[in-house]
C-alpha cells in the first residue's frame, strides 16, 4: 500500500499556479525522485503536500488517510516529514535543541528513539551542546535530516539535499536516504544530478515541467536523456 498518494493536486503561489493536478505515489522502502528544471515546481509541490501551501484542487492521503484539510503540524504527527532545501536548521540553538524540536512532533512519545539517532549519527551526539550555526554546511544538512527523523516518520520529502555540498559529503548524504529506505522509509527526493538520481539512489522518477507531471515510472525505464530534456533547456 502506498505510505502517500497524492492526486490531481493543484498548488498556487496568490493567484498563479505554479503545479496543476500533479499525482504521485510513494512507496514504503523506495526512493521516488523529483526533477524537473528551475521553476518546474518542484519545492511547490513538496510545499502542497505537506500543507505549507494551500491547495486548490486534488488530494494528500497518508497512510490511507486524507489530510488535504489539515495544518502541516497535524500531517507531520500523521508521519510526514520535510527537509526544506536551505532551511538547514536553527543557527542559534544546539544540536540537541534542533533534535528535540523534531522529537515535539513525533508520533506516539518515546525518549529511546532520539538515542537511537545520535546512534546513527555519532558526529552529532559528539556535538550535541554546540550551536548549530557552529556545523559545517554538510553537518548543517545530516542535522536538518536527524531533526525530521527525531519526528519519527513513514514518509520523508527532501528537497534537494545535496545544493551546495562538496560531492564527498553529498555522497554521504545519499548513503544515509539508501540506508533510511532499507529500513522502510517512503523517500521523495528532489534532486538536480540527474546522473546520480537514475544510476542507483532512484527507485521511480516523477518528472516535473512547467508545473505538469510529465513523466512517471521506474529510474531504469526512463533514459537518462529523456529526464535530462525535462531538466535542462539546452542539451547539457
Ligand atoms: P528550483 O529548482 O529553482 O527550486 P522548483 O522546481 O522548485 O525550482 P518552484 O520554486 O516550486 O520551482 O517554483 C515554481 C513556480 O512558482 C516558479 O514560476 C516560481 O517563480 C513560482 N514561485 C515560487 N515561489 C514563489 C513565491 N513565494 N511567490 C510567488 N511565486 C513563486
Amino acid at each position: 500500500m502506498s505510505e502517500l498518494e497524492v492526486s490531481g493536486l493543484r498548488v498556487a503561489h496568490g493567484d498563479l499556479v505554479a503545479v496543476w493536478d500533479a499525482s504521485l505515489d510513494l512507496l514504503p522502502g523506495r526512493i521516488t525522485a523529483l526533477v524537473g528544471r528551475n521553476g518546474a515546481g518542484k519545492t511547490t509541490l513538496l510545499s502542497g503536500i505537506c500543507g505549507l501551501l494551500p491547495v486548490t484542487a486534488g488530494q494528500v492521503v497518508l497512510a490511507g488517510e486524507d489530510v488535504t484539510a489539515l495544518p502541516p503540524w497535524q500531517r507531520a504527527r500523521r508521519g510526514l516529514a520535510i527537509v526544506q532545501e536551505g532551511k538547514r536548521v536553527f543557527r542559534e540553538l544546539t544540536v540537541r535543541e534542533n533534535i528535540l524540536l523534531g522529537h515535539r512532533s513525533r508520533r506516539g512519545k518515546g525518549e529511546r528513539e532520539v538515542t537511537d539517532l545520535y546512534d546513527r549519527f555519532p558526529m552529532l551526539a559528539q556535538r550535541r551542546e554546540e550551536r548549530a550555526g557552529a556545523l559545517s554546511g554538510g553537518q548543517q544538512q545530516m542535522l536538518a535530516i536527524a531533526t525530521a527523523l527525531a519526528a519519527g516518520p513513514r514518509v520523508l520529502l527532501v528537497d534537494e539535499p545535496s545544493s551546495g555540498l562538496a560531492p564527498v559529503v553529498v555522497d554521504q548524504v545519499f548513503d544515509l536516504l539508501q540506508g533510511l529506505r532499507a529500513e522502510g522509509l517512503a523517500i521523495l527526493l528532489v534532486e538536480q544530478l540527474v546522473d546520480e538520481v537514475l544510476n542507483g539512489i532512484a527507485d521511480d522518477v516523477v518528472v516535473l515541467d512547467r508545473g505538469r507531471v510529465t513523466a512517471r515510472d521506474s529510474a531504469t525505464n526512463l533514459t537518462a536523456s529523456a529526464v535530462a530534456g525535462s531538466i535542462y533547456s539546452v542539451d547539457p
